[in-house]
């Protein structure tokens, strides 16, 4: 297959060329770097199998050549006010990300018949008042809070989709990707692992948001883009979470990498604006990924914080 991904030098897109690539795809590359990183994608560009274009994809989107599939990555995802990435601090950036882009890129999957899957994320869920999160779940938003920009561009990219599904015939799919960690994360982007492992391999104390005792539940990269590959090959168009249902407190993630890095300093507890609207509790429920894809993850947390630590350590320059 042909195939077009949106924010393919951040973080998860750069894996999934990478992926698709070695299964034989050939990988056209759409990205701003409004959150990205050339480095992501520098080893692909001798590649004849990978082209690249800058891009925004908020704007009209022209691939030359045929599309058998289009996979919408693209838009900001870390939470956090204090990093300038942050889709706080790019929110109208964010919106359009997840609007215009999402209706762009349905074009081009409907201009050339081809199969669209979309990033979305376990934050359409909001605070959620159920437990563990089933994809039935309608989920707890505020129109107006500090996340809406991210969540309600992302409902809305759901609701397009499934519009374009049901109106135009197109054969699409949705992700809600649970957090998800790796190599290639921005080390300033401000996200739970990037901060923390950050911090401990520098020797220093890690920064747990509020009382710690929210929860998440931390995918290793590998796991998640096989979940993502798997359910592209599928039929399925309703909405499947991919994630690890391993769920920890903000203190227990801290402590199994303060332990792993051998770091001695500990937690420093901080609150800010942040913390009170912190989503609680996060967890998915994956019986749809197991039962439809035949997919569970296989990295427990010391596995993918192994596989993850030698990036941190080039980046920081130890070794
Ligand atoms: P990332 O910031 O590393 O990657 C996003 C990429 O999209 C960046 O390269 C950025 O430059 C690009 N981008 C943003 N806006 C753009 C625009 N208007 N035009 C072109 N390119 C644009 O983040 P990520 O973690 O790799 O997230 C990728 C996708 O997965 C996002 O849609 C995010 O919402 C979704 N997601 C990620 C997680 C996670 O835990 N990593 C969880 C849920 C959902
Ligand atoms: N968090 C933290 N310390 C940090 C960064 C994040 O305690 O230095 C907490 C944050 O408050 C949240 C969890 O880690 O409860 C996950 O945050 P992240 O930014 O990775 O994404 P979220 O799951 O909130 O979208």
């Amino acid at each position: 297959m042909r195939i077009l991904i949106t924010g393919a030098a951040g973080f998860l897109g750069s894996h999934l060329c990478d992926r698709l690539l070695a299964d034989g795809h050939e990988v056209v590359g759409l990205d701003n770097f409004v959150t990205g990183s050339r480095e992501n994608i520098a080893h692909l560009m001798g590649n004849g199998k990978f082209t690249f274009y800058r891009h925004d994809v908020s704007n009209y989107i022209f691939v030359p050549g045929k599309v058998d599939a289009v996979l919408h990555f693209a838009s900001p995802a870390s939470p956090n006010p204090q990093s300038p990435t942050a889709y706080f601090n790019l929110p109208i950036q964010t919106m359009k990300a997840g609007a215009l882009g999402t209706h762009n890129t349905l074009g081009v999957a409907k201009a050339y018949h081809a199969r669209f899957l979309l990033a979305s994320t376990s934050e359409i869920y909001g605070d959620p008042l159920v437990h563990p999160q089933t994809e039935s779940y309608a989920g707890n938003v505020d129109p107006v809070g500090p996340r809406a920009v991210y969540d309600e561009a992302k409902r809305f990219a759901e609701s397009l989709t499934m519009a374009y599904h049901r109106q135009h015939g197109v054969d699409t799919r949705i992700v809600r990707i649970f957090n998800t960690y790796g190599p290639r994360m921005d080390l300033e982007d401000g996200r739970a692992l990037p901060n923390m492992l950050k911090q401990a391999l520098l020797g220093q104390p890690l920064t747990v948001y509020g009382d710690g005792q929210q929860t998440r539940s931390f995918c290793y990269v590998d796991d998640l883009i096989e979940g993502i590959v798997r359910l592209l090959m599928s039929d399925e168009h309703l909405p499947v979470n991919i994630g690890n249902p391993d769920e920890m407190t903000l203190v227990q993630f801290a402590e199994a990498i303060n332990k792993i890095t051998g770091n001695k300093a500990g937690i420093t507890f901080v609150t800010d604006a942040r913390s009170a609207r912190d989503p609680q509790r996060r967890q998915p429920d994956i019986t749809r990924a197991r039962t439809i894809l035949g997919w569970e993850p296989k990295f427990d947390l010391d596995a993918g914080l192994r596989k993850t630590i030698p990036y941190f350590k080039q980046k920081l320059g130890l070794i």
